[in-house]
C-alpha cells in the first residue's frame, strides 16, 4: 500500500522508527520522479504547489496528519524525517527555479534579438563557366547531325601532336605551335608535350575505329603565347573529323555552314578562303559576316572596330583531310575521304557574347562569371 499523507501513521500501521524512515524515503522518491517532468516555469510551479502549497500541500498534510498525531515515542523520529525531507525538497525546488528562469530568460532574449520573419541565409549558387556553356552549345549542334564526342589527353607525344598529322620535325608550322615540353628524367624513351591543338585525337580516333568516323573533340590546348587581349598560353578548341567512303567537299561546306548558322543565327553569311594546313588538302579559312556590323563594315559611329571595316571575321581553319594522314592510321587513301576542322572556342565565345579580352575567361572574376548564369 502506498504511503498516504491523508492518513495518520497509526492508521497505516506504522509502529517503529524504521517504518517512519521508510515512509519518508518513499516520499523523497516520489518527489524525485515528479521533478523529472519540470520543463518550464509552469511545470515547476505545479510541483512546488503540490509540495509547499499552504492549504493542501504535502508538507501541510504531513504536519497535520503525521507529526501532530504521532504518538509520543515516534514524534521525535517523525520530526527529524520531516525536517530532512523538507530541506531536500526546498533545496531542489530553489535550484530548479533558477534553472527554469535562466532558460526562459535566455529564450526571451533570443526572441528579442532575432527577427524570425526574416528570410534565411541565401548561399550563392555557382554556374557553368561560359567556355563550358559554349562547348555544350557546339556539342548539341553536332549531336543533332550525327557526330559523337571523344576526349583525349592534354599531355601528348610529338608523334600524335605533329608527325602523324603530317608535320615532320623542322616543318616551319612548328614555329607557330611552340609549346611546353615535360621535364623528363634522363634516359626517358621520348619527349612529352602539352598538346597545341585537339587534332591528335583525329589520329587516336582513326587508329581505333574504322570508317565511318564522325567525332568532335572538345578540350583545352596550350601554346607558348604571351598573354594579351587575344592570346593565352591555354585556350580551348573543338576539333571535328568526318571520314567515310563518299564524303565530298560539298558535305564539308554544308556541315560547316549548318553549324555556323545554328550558332550565330540564320542571318550570317559565310565564305571560304584558301589557306594552308599540313594535315588538310585543300585547306580553307572559314569567315563569317561580322556579327557586330551585320557585314556592312560600318556602324553608327563609323568604321566597325571589330572587323576593321572588312565586314568579315575570320572564324577557324578547316579542310579535306590530307591523304598522307590516312597513311599513319592504316586507312586506304584511295577508298576514304573526309574533312576536319578546328574551332577556337574562346574566340567564338568572345564574338558571340561581345567579350573583348580573352583573359576574362581565366581570371574567374565573379562579376564577369555571373553575367552568364
Ligand atoms: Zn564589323
Amino acid at each position: 500500500m502506498a504511503t498516504s499523507v491523508d492518513k495518520t501513521l497509526a492508521e497505516q500501521g506504522v509502529q517503529s522508527a524504521e517504518q517512519v524512515a521508510a515512509f519518508f524515503e518513499e516520499l523523497r522518491a516520489r518527489f524525485d520522479t515528479e521533478v523529472l517532468a519540470i520543463q518550464d516555469e509552469a511545470s515547476w510551479e505545479a510541483v512546488r504547489h503540490a509540495w509547499q502549497g499552504r492549504k493542501s500541500g504535502i508538507f501541510v498534510l504531513i504536519t497535520d496528519n503525521w507529526l501532530k498525531k504521532a504518538n509520543a515515542e515516534l514524534k521525535a523520529v517523525v520530526g527529524q524525517g520531516f525536517n530532512a525531507l523538507r530541506k531536500y525538497v526546498d533545496g531542489r525546488l530553489a535550484q530548479l527555479e533558477s534553472e527554469v528562469k535562466a532558460g526562459t530568460e535566455a529564450w526571451e532574449n533570443v526572441k528579442d534579438r532575432v527577427d524570425l520573419s526574416l528570410p534565411g541565409v541565401v548561399r550563392p549558387l555557382g554556374s557553368r563557366h561560359l567556355i563550358r556553356q559554349v562547348f555544350q552549345e557546339i556539342e548539341d549542334i553536332f549531336f543533332s547531325i550525327g557526330f559523337s564526342v571523344v576526349e583525349g589527353p592534354e599531355i601528348e607525344t610529338p608523334y600524335y601532336n605533329f608527325e602523324a598529322l603530317n608535320i615532320p620535325e623542322h616543318h616551319p608550322v612548328r614555329d607557330d605551335m611552340d609549346t611546353f615540353y615535360m621535364d623528363l628524367p634522363k634516359g626517358s624513351p621520348g619527349q612529352l608535350l602539352l598538346r597545341t591543338h585537339t587534332s591528335p585525337m583525329q589520329i587516336r580516333t582513326m587508329e581505333k575505329q574504322k570508317p565511318p568516323v564522325r567525332v568532335i573533340v572538345p578540350g583545352r590546348v596550350y601554346r607558348r603565347d604571351n598573354p594579351d587581349a587575344t592570346h593565352s598560353f591555354a585556350f580551348h578548341q573543338v576539333e571535328g573529323l568526318a571520314v567515310d567512303t563518299d564524303i565530298t567537299f560539298c558535305d564539308f561546306t554544308g556541315t560547316i555552314e549548318y553549324f555556323v548558322k545554328q550558332f550565330f543565327g540564320a542571318n550570317v553569311k559565310t565564305r571560304f578562303r584558301p589557306s594552308y594546313f599540313p594535315f588538310t588538302e585543300p585547306s580553307v579559312e572559314f569567315d563569317v559576316s561580322c556579327v557586330f556590323c551585320g557585314g556592312s563594315g560600318t556602324t553608327a559611329s563609323g568604321t566597325c572596330g571589330k572587323c576593321k571595316g572588312a565586314g568579315w571575321i575570320e572564324l577557324f581553319g578547316a579542310g579535306m583531310v590530307d591523304p598522307a594522314v590516312y597513311g599513319f592510321v592504316g586507312y586506304d587513301p584511295k577508298k576514304v575521304s573526309g574533312f576536319a576542322f578546328g574551332i577556337g572556342i574562346d574566340r567564338l565565345a568572345m564574338l558571340k557574347y561581345g567579350i573583348d579580352d580573352i583573359q576574362a575567361f581565366f581570371q574567374n572574376d565573379v562579376r564577369f562569371l555571373k553575367q552568364f548564369p
